[in-house]
């Protein structure tokens, strides 16, 4: 049996954060992941300067791609906006290994299927034990599933579908596109070229609401690609995309419970207007870390539920959310 402080399952955004954090204060972290690092992650991989700053790093000390745009370029129908609003995009296969390898902690590759307790302690699949134990497995986790689901229900109504393709491309246009609601997509469509010469175009949107059209997300993107090349963005013959589902943030934040913890997609926090979800999966990472090492209760009631940040937060969250 391999013995911990500390077990975080996933390390992505948020169990990397987590795991960072705790080692600083000096606890034995294990970090147990069902992928090979570094691993692909289906995302747009925009980051936000508050996430950088929450990671303590600096642009220019990231040695990997890194792109800075100043302002968005947002499309609806025949529309468009050029709100100044400062943004990155980082590659998530680098970024997420990144960010693992700075943590210091322990990481194995394995996927965890079976957790229960023991006296104090959480046993793993019978091969680690652990006093404290994060689940930060994204949407499939783990520790979600098997201690938080009954407290903490996802709601279907929030949860999105997306279908997506990152590749090298030597893109000509240096800006971050947005299509909002085209054909009647319930969500929006993006092109996000990255730096060293790679892009991620995609589109997501509402699972439920899709449903109740008839529709899936992959129905849209004949069209979008379309687009792309009409507008002389991307001329690719040869797309093959693919899906992922995550959640946005809900209303029930029970996420913590008897010295297991859950953080980033396994709770929802992606936001509400922009369905940002590396931002807040950093923050719950640090506040998960913080209330291990101090004894401190754990909330994410403090973590932002929209993007903001000179976007039209109320219009896309009534749209996505169904604001309140
Ligand atoms: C197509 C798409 C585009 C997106 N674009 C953006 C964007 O541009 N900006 C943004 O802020 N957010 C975006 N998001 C959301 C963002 O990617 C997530 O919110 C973020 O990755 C959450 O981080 P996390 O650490 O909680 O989970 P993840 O990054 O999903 O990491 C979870 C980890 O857990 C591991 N794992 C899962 N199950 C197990 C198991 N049983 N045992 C061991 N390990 C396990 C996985 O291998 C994975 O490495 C996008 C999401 C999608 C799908």
């Amino acid at each position: 049996m391999q013995v911990a402080d500390a077990i975080v399952v996933g390390g992505g955004p948020a169990g990397s954060t987590c795991a960072w954090k705790l080692r600083k204060a000096g606890l034995d972290v294990l970090v147990l992941d069902r992928a090979a690092f570094p691993r692909p992650k289906l995302c747009a991989g925009w980051v936000t300067p508050e996430a950088m700053a929450d990671l303590e790093l600096e642009p220019n000390d990231y040695p990997l791609s890194f792109m800075t745009f100043d302002e968005l370029h947002l499309h609806w129908k025949m529309f468009t906006a050029k709100p100044k609003s400062r943004q990155h995009s980082i590659r998530r296969f680098e970024f997420d290994e990144f960010l693992l390898q700075r943590a210091g902690a322990t990481v194995l590759q394995h996927k965890v299927r079976e957790i229960h307790r023991d006296g104090g302690d959480y046993i793993l699949d019978d091969k680690f034990r652990c006093k404290y134990l994060v689940g930060a497995g994204g949407t499939a986790c783990p520790v979600y599933r098997t201690l938080f689901h009954d407290s903490n229900p996802h709601s279907s109504a929030l949860q999105t579908a997306t279908y997506e393709q990152e590749f090298a491309y030597e893109w000509e246009e240096p800006t971050c596109h947005l299509w909002f609601f085209d054909d009647g997509l319930p969500g929006y469509a993006w092109y996000v070229p990255k730096a060293n010469g790679y892009i991620n175009v995609g589109l997501g949107g509402m699972a439920e609401q899709l449903k109740q059209q008839g529709s899936n997300v992959r129905d849209y993107w004949g069209k979008f690609v379309d687009k792309l090349r009409k507008r002389g963005l991307v001329r690719c013959d040869q797309y093959n995309p693919t899906g992922y589902s995550y959640f946005l943030r809900g209303t029930v934040d029970a996420v913590s419970d008897r010295n297991a913890y859950i953080v980033g997609d396994s709770v929802g926090l992606a936001t509400r207007d922009m369905c940002e979800g590396i931002g807040p999966a950093i923050k719950s990472g640090l506040l998960a870390a913080r209330a291990i090492a101090t004894g401190e209760e754990y909330s994410v009631a403090g973590i932002d539920k929209i993007s903001g940040g000179g976007l039209p937060s109320k219009l896309l969250e009534r749209r996505f959310a169904g604001a309140p």
